[in-house]
């Protein structure tokens, strides 16, 4: 019939780009102990949950929230040590400011530039924006900088756009500040330093916003503890942030989300404990790991811990964990560098020992 031809199909109407895509995977995990995800295994203390209630119960859900979340603003350049010179805008978790990053800079055959193995996310917002991917290969041994590599394809493809997680998910590891400044010199665009695992680490550049023009910070609050309220931020200059912010859907920060991070962040000291307690726990976890004898131990300054395990093991030792009720995250496959790995967030004292339990009678 004549109509058919124009019925509208998946084919006809999709961009091929986001055909060819597959949709960010996030696995059931009910009743597993949970280490896939970089959360931080504590909850928030009995003695804050009537006072952290009582906020919310303030709070008006008939309104729209403030548009710019002031109070938050503030309470975040207080706590975290924004420069009170630099922009600050906040999304729904650091995922979103990637994608706005990506909105407010996009054209046709403009590139992002990132290092792999990497964040999947850049990859796949540049590929929702519409801009070209460049992924530089980290080196094989250490997935240390391969500063000639960067500094190639920064004069080769020119991007726009250059994402540096440091640590580095999922190899955990901090790339050479030294190396970092270069590409940020060396960058014809914006370079975004991710520092969402900061709470492990005591490395940072937020104190250099301003060394160069075209350097920000991207944090969130999900790896402290916080999840469940997706909150991220992004400080820069304020005439970036500027132009930035313009991407960003009106009160994209709820109301619940905001009340709930001033309130934690105006007891940040028992976050920073939970935090100080999973890095001990990192150390625990990997010296009782390379105990074993069995797999290799990449060095983390997250909460994660890198394993590459013996060859051809990393699918039979990830389904193993599982069946004794262990969710981790296989990375087998993910990218060529990552052969033979897996990666296990850092738990509980608890977690951590069921998971070195579960592995040994796997291995
Ligand atoms: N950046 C890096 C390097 C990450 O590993 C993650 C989360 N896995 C994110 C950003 C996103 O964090 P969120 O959206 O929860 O803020």
């Amino acid at each position: 019939p004549a109509h058919k031809s124009m019925t509208p199909t998946v084919d006809a109407l999709v961009r091929p780009a986001i055909r060819a895509l597959r949709a960010y995977h996030v696995p059931d995990a009910t009743g597993l102990i949970k280490l896939d995800a970089m959360e931080n295994p504590f909850a928030m203390p009995d003695k804050l949950r009537q006072p952290w209630l009582a906020a919310l119960g303030e709070q008006a859900l008939n309104r729209y929230p403030d548009p710019r979340a002031s109070l938050l603003q503030t309470t975040l350049r207080a706590t975290m040590g924004i420069p009170a010179d630099m922009g600050l805008v906040l999304g729904n978790g650091s995922d979103e400011l990637i994608q706005m990053l990506a909105l407010a800079l996009t054209e046709p055959g403009r590139k992002l530039l990132s290092f792999d193995p990497g964040f999947v996310m850049y990859r796949m917002i540049a590929t929702f924006a519409g801009l070209d991917y460049v992924g530089v290969p980290l080196r094989a041994e250490d997935f240390a900088l391969d500063l000639d590599a960067a500094l190639a394809a920064i004069e080769k493809h020119r991007p726009i756009l250059t994402f540096l997680a440091y640590p580095n998910n999922p190899t955990g590891n901090l790339f050479e500040a030294d190396s970092i400044a270069r590409i940020i010199e060396a960058s014809p665009g914006l370079v975004v330093v991710d520092e969402a695992y900061a709470p492990f680490t005591d490395h940072s550049f937020l104190s250099r916003l301003g060394d160069w023009p075209n350097l920000l910070v991207l944090r969130t609050v999900s790896k402290m503890g916080l999840a469940g309220l997706r909150l991220g931020y992004l400080a820069g200059p304020a005439e970036w942030i500027g132009e930035i912010d313009k991407t960003r859907l009106p009160y994209n920060i709820n109301v619940l989300t905001q009340t709930s991070a001033v309130f934690a962040l105006r007891h940040a000291e028992v976050f920073d404990a939970q935090t100080q307690m999973i890095r001990t726990e990192r150390e625990r976890l990997a010296a009782a790991l390379m105990a074993m004898n069995a797999l290799q131990v990449y060095p983390s300054e997250a909460n994660f811990l890198l394993l590459r395990m013996p060859v051809g093991s990393a699918g039979r030792v990830f389904e193993g964990l599982k069946s004794q009720g262990v969710l981790i995250k296989n990375l087998d496959g993910a990218h060529p560098q990552l052969r033979d790995c897996l990666r296990v967030t850092v738990g509980s004292a608890d977690e951590n020992q069921a998971f070195l339990a579960a592995l040994t009678a796997v291995l």
